[in-house]
């Protein structure tokens, strides 16, 4: 069934066969999270979609060395190379060091990975371990002819570089629509050119994160990285390279150029994007402050939120629409997600104990095809997720004897249930089995119940005090229109 794995491709703007370089290792590279605070639920999406695609990679048999790096230097405010580096800011706005800043929100980073069942990646490289290998690059670059070093700073050339190579082929813009929306250069930038983008930044004296190099103490510039640790791990030209839509213009136009001009080689084959998570129709972002972190999502502590949602029904969630469809936030669609996820998972477990008959009155055959043919389709979960649910529905119209199933054929929906649902789809079980999860559950009941008599006879302190407390051992109480509920603090 691998040959039959077709990707959408944003450079050529049509769905390809996928077709890697080299059948013994497929080479993904996915642009990871500038770690100056913390990931909201927008960037989640794009890691859980890319982890989707690198899941269904593996179920195909591939070998993948998958490199998601961290940017953790030589991020600017601005996208045009100007304002304060993010680290610097944040370290001052918590009396922190920059290394610092990166430390605690790398740690986080990692715990929402695990939180949403991602796998982690082959390697995860950062920017500031691979200061060598940029500036290395950098000198390339200018000895090749595409970039020139102005007081300490490098740029890249991008009128010079278009003459050869279409700088905007990504996006598919014209060099000189691209210039047109730029705003002009005014007597104070050193830049040649309106697009030119910086490879190397001069360090202010009062900056800790810089590094000596062929032209005095500076930085990397932000597009840079990614070029230097994609060819050093996978290769001058490799298979895929993914991120979110919105890095499209700017960064992997950038990084393309770079390599480019660097190796004399296009970086990749099949480029990749997700498209953004959305708040009543506007895209989350750190800056519009429409973000919920993961944490608050899981507890529903946040205003917009009207309870908590486990890791694994907001990653059902993010299944049911396709990778490059916009997906906008809402509780009913979470609702929604929670239920159907209980569903799909307790027709698996139903499907260990189902009895076995001579015939089948189904095609659990033509169904595993369709579950290959939806994923071969561009990774198209929600289509995979519509086949699941027909699965869940045999499933149980077997187990209330109204349809049968042969032992092969079994044996074969079981497999193909858990291969999707499980390795493909990275959801695991949340239904607790163990005896302290169940007495867990019990005790909170109990104690519930009590709040509420509490609360029924006005004593507010009281009921105030027993939440409190529960909260001092990471337990959240929640008073909804439906009752109280609770939860496990994320993240404790
Ligand atoms: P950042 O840490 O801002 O560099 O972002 C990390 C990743 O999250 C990048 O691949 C972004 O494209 C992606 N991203 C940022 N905002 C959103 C969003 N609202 N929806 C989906 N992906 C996003
Ligand atoms: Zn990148």
């Amino acid at each position: 069934m691998q040959n039959q794995l077709v990707i959408y491709n944003t450079l050529t703007r049509t769905k390809e066969k996928f077709e890697p370089l080299n059948k013994g290792l497929v080479g993904l590279y996915v642009c990871g999270p500038t770690v100056y605070s913390d990931v909201h639920l927008g960037n989640c999406r794009t890691f859980i979609s890319f982890d989707l695609i690198y899941r269904y990679l593996l179920l195909l048999g591939f070998k993948v060395r998958y490199v998601r790096n961290i940017t953790d230097a030589g991020h600017l405010e601005g996208d045009r190379d100007e304002g304060e580096d993010k680290f610097a800011k944040k370290a001052k706005l918590e009396q922190l060091e920059p290394m610092e800043i990166v430390q605690k929100y790398t740690l986080g980073f990692h715990d929402v990975m695990r939180e949403f069942n991602n796998l982690p990646p082959s390697i995860e490289p950062t920017a500031t371990g691979h200061i060598c290998e940029q500036i290395e690059m950098v000198k390339k670059i200018i000895s090749n002819g595409y970039a020139y070093e102005v007081n300490g700073t490098v740029y890249f050339d991008v009128e010079k570089y278009n003459k050869e190579f279409p700088y905007g082929q990504l996006t598919n813009r014209q060099l000189e629509d691209l210039i047109a929306n730029t705003r002009e250069l005014s007597g104070q930038d050193e830049k040649h050119g309106r697009l030119d983008f910086a490879l190397w930044i001069k360090a202010k004296p009062e900056q800790i994160m810089r590094w000596p190099s062929p032209w005095g103490w500076g930085f990397p510039g932000w597009h840079i990285e990614c070029s230097a640790m994609s060819s050093k791990y996978l290769g001058d030209t490799f298979d895929i390279h993914g991120g979110g839509m919105d890095l499209q213009a700017t960064h992997h136009t950038n990084e393309i150029a770079q390599s480019q001009a660097c190796n004399h080689k296009a970086p990749v084959k099949y480029w990749m994007h997700t498209n953004m998570l959305t708040v009543n129709g506007v895209r989350m972002s750190k800056t519009a402050g429409n973000g919920f972190l993961p944490g608050e999502l899981f507890t529903g502590n946040h205003p917009l939120l009207e309870k908590g949602y486990s890791p694994m029904a907001v990653r059902f969630f993010m299944m049911q629409t396709h990778y490059r469809s916009t997906l906008d936030f809402s509780n009913d669609a979470l609702q929604a997600s929670e239920k159907g996820y209980a569903r799909l998972a307790a027709a698996v477990k139903t499907a260990e104990n189902l009895k076995t008959s001579a015939t089948s009155t189904s095609n659990i055959q033509e169904l595993e095809k369709n579950c290959f043919d939806a994923m071969n389709d561009d990774f198209n979960a929600p289509i995979l997720v519509s086949h699941l649910f027909e699965g869940a529905r045999i499933i149980n119209s077997v187990n209330d004897g109204k349809e049968t199933i042969s032992e092969a054929d079994l044996v074969l929906l079981k497999k193909l249930m858990h291969d999707f649902v499980f390795d493909v789809l990275g959801l695991k079980s949340e239904i607790s089995n163990t005896s302290s999860d169940n007495a867990l559950q019990g005790v909170m009941e109990i104690i519930l119940e009590i709040r509420k008599e509490i609360k029924s006879k006005k004593d507010f302190a009281a009921s105030d005090k027993l939440r409190d407390n529960l909260n001092k051992i990471n337990i959240t109480i929640k008073d909804t229109k439906d009752g109280a509920v609770w939860s496990l603090t994320a993240g404790e």
